[in-house]
């Protein structure tokens, strides 16, 4: 119980999970390059010892204990504000442990249907929260064709599903793909990854089993290959978590880690209870890198001497407008704050659809900006191992050279920077990733519809066109 640290992380991820990366199985993920920078970025969320740090990274829980501030519910804007902040300083593997919360939040919801399995969400919470656990977010399925019902698919698998039902639990089988950090996390955190209707129990389904559990395999992939030089790689070098193929070969799921089998009614309460925290995760990252795209493009510029050019001006403008739409969207959806019927305060849904959907849809004109005013030094430059050949250094510093003031080494990183953060393995990943993590553009329009005033917008209209009249008095009212 309590407050774990990185070394108690490490081992604990020595418990014989069965995980592949690149061809090959691997018996200890600890002992794995592959892994290394993802587990030392996981083992950073473990040092509480740091005073700079410890406020923001944990808190007092109702028992007197203090956790990881991933697990609190935000009851105050000043919680939410709190949680921003600890987001900045907190590594993916632990940023998704917070499904927990989010599904802690809708247990009352849960508890209509079905008591059990809201104790068990309970339970499982604070037997995470209490132990210093690290969960995941495995809702994807692999969805087969996307036109059919999971009940029309060729293979009834295509939607992870129960197959089989007793007095001990449930036994299930499919696949989820895309989890992030799914070899990292002490608990594969299950839910299904859409509402589901009649005729649709089998794929009703959510639970919490730990990753060691038989049956559960994880094909990872990575976008950063093992010992990146920080110099040639200053992003990718310094955090990652792969993603994982996660699939379930008739596993086995205790009662008591149930948290839906069958209710189909409550898969779309499930399904939707983490959409929202996803998309406010994902603007976080991009009001960061937004910033970090003006600030590169402007450094570059100044030390390439093309900073006062009118069209360099006016693209970096561009990239100012990118990073201020996005960051006032996130301040605003924290100071109109909604809360549930249970006390929870979660950022305003439509701010954040918004600002998630702006800042996806705009990413890829982002980086076209950056990449114009870089120039073909972003693909071409040396690695850092040429520069360190003292036969080539002389080279690179002489053709190198714009002016005095700016040292070679520092103009190569500001390359780096970009080819790393843009137009290299983690770039690509980054420009899907913008896009279809927590929701393609098309899963944002449907909240942004929601949400909007349109009655009210039709108001303003009619008053604008002078139209006057009232429902009953003429025909029907548009
Ligand atoms: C780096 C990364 C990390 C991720 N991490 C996680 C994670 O931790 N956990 C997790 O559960 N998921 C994760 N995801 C998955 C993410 O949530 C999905 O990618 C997203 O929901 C889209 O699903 P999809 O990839 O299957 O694409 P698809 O659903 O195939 O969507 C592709 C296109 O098809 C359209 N489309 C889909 N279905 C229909 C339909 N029926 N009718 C019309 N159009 C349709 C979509 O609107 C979209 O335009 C991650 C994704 C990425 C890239």
């Amino acid at each position: 119980m309590g407050l774990k640290s990185p070394a108690w992380y490490r081992e604990s991820l020595r418990d014989g999970r069965v995980t592949y990366i690149a061809g090959e199985s691997v018996p200890d993920i600890t002992k794995n390059p592959w892994f290394d920078v993802a587990i030392a970025n996981a083992a950073e969320d473990y040092v509480y010892d740091d005073p700079a740090t410890k406020d923001i990274r944990t808190y007092t829980t109702e028992d007197g204990n203090l956790a990881h501030r991933i697990f609190k519910v935000p009851t105050s804007v000043e919680d939410l504000e709190k949680r921003i902040e600890m987001s900045h300083i907190t590594g993916i593997a632990t940023g998704v442990t917070a499904v927990l919360m989010a599904l802690y939040n809708i247990k009352d919801q849960v508890a209509k249907v079905n008591g059990q399995y809201a104790e068990n969400i309970e339970r499982i919470y604070k037997h995470c929260r209490d132990n210093d656990l690290r969960a995941d977010q495995v809702i994807t399925d692999a969805k087969g064709d996307r036109s059919r019902h999971p009940k029309d698919q060729d293979d009834p698998d295509l939607y992870l599903r129960i197959v089989d039902k007793n007095n001990d639990g449930i036994v299930v089988r499919g696949a989820k793909l895309h989890i992030t950090g799914a070899s990292l996390v002490h608990e594969q955190t299950v839910m299904p990854t859409k509402a589901m209707g009649p005729g649709e129990e089998q794929w009703s389904v959510s639970f919490s089993i730990p990753t060691n559990t038989p049956g559960i395999k994880i094909i990872n992939r990575a976008y950063a290959h093992p010992n990146l030089s920080d110099m040639d790689y200053p992003v990718s070098g310094r955090h990652n978590a792969p993603e994982g193929f996660v699939i379930f070969e008739d596993v086995f799921v205790p009662w008591d880690r149930v948290f839906l089998a069958g209710e189909y009614q409550l898969a779309g309460v499930l399904a939707q209870s983490l959409g929202l925290w996803e998309r406010v995760g994902g603007l976080i990252g991009m009001v960061k890198r937004a910033r970090l795209l003006v600030g590169t493009a402007q450094l570059l510029c100044e030390m390439n001497g093309i900073e006062k050019a009118s069209h360099i001006q006016e693209k970096i403008s561009d990239l100012v407008f990118y990073a201020e739409v996005l960051r006032m969207s996130l301040e605003h959806a924290v100071r109109n704050y909604k809360m549930t019927d249970t006390g929870m305060v979660y950022p305003d849904p439509m701010a954040v659809n918004v600002g998630k959907f702006y800042g996806a849809s705009n990413w890829h004109m982002m980086v076209q900006k950056l990449h114009d005013l870089s120039g073909a030094l972003v693909l071409t430059l040396p690695t850092e191992a040429d520069y360190r050949n003292e036969e080539l250094t002389k080279y690179l510093d002489k053709y190198l050279h714009t002016k005095n003031n700016v040292v070679v080494e520092d103009r190569m990183r500001m390359y780096n920077l970009i080819r790393d953060l843009t137009a290299d393995s983690f770039g690509g990943w980054e420009l899907v990733t913008t896009l279809a993590a927590g929701g393609g553009l098309a899963a944002q329009r449907i909240v942004t519809m929601r949400e909007y005033d349109l009655d009210g917008a039709k108001d303003a209209a009619r008053e604008a066109a002078g139209i006057t009249h009232t429902a009953g008095k003429r025909a029907a009212r548009v």
